[in-house]
């Protein structure tokens, strides 16, 4: 069974293999981005309150987010397992998770870090503004949300070191290419048992 984290920059390329990964081990694909659009496209509450922390690039409250991931957890089907793609973005989401998961008696099978160059970040970012139109793709929302990645989320990246292991894929190359190298490490490496 795979509990799998995914970190990494906005523009490595998460969400695309985020979708592979979840087919391939066929588990759910929770994607926190996602499920705030969706709540905005739909008028909720929860989209209401989201909308101007997306539309600045910045990162939603850490309560509102832990309260969206415990309830989707929680969904039957993410008994035999889950792919977590957008969470933890911040340490607080990640002590949270693992209380919620200690609850549960279950550890992370996988936590997984896609690497890719500042510079090529940005100009798939740019590249991606022009093709899907996301409103929170605009240059300086862009820098706005590499910046926040580098000061709230990339100190997971240690967390998680310290506390299970990382697998670093080098998110540079092929679509193709990185799905088969990110399959191959995950179906070859679980992380200690804990
Ligand atoms: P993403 O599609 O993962 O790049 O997420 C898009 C935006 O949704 C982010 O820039 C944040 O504003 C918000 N968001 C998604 N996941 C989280 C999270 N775990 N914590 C806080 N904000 C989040």
């Amino acid at each position: 069974m795979k509990r799998i984290v995914l970190l990494g920059p906005p523009g490595a390329g998460k969400g695309t293999q985020a979708a592979f990964i979840a087919r391939h081990f066929e588990i759910p694909h929770i994607s926190t981005g996602e499920m705030l659009r969706a709540a905005i496209g739909a008028g909720t509450e929860l989209g209401i309150r989201a909308k101007g922390f997306l539309d600045a690039g910045q990162l939603v409250p850490d309560a509102l987010m832990i309260d969206v991931v415990r309830d989707r957890l929680a969904a039957s089907d993410c008994r035999h397992g889950f792919l977590l793609d957008g969470f933890p973005r911040t340490l607080a989401q990640a002590n949270a998770l693992d209380r919620l998961l200690a609850e549960l008696r279950l550890g992370l099978t996988h936590v997984v870090l896609f690497q890719a160059p500042p510079a090529e970040l940005e100009q798939r970012l740019l590249g991606r503004a022009e093709k899907e139109g996301r409103s929170d793709d605009t240059r300086e929302v862009i820098a706005e949300r590499l910046k926040v990645y580098e000061t709230k989320t990339s100190p997971l990246v240690s967390y998680y070191r310290g506390n299970g292991g990382v697998l670093a894929i080098d998110a540079v190359g092929s679509v193709d290419a990185i799905r088969e190298r990110v399959l191959r490490e995950i179906e070859g490496r679980a992380r200690a048992a804990r």
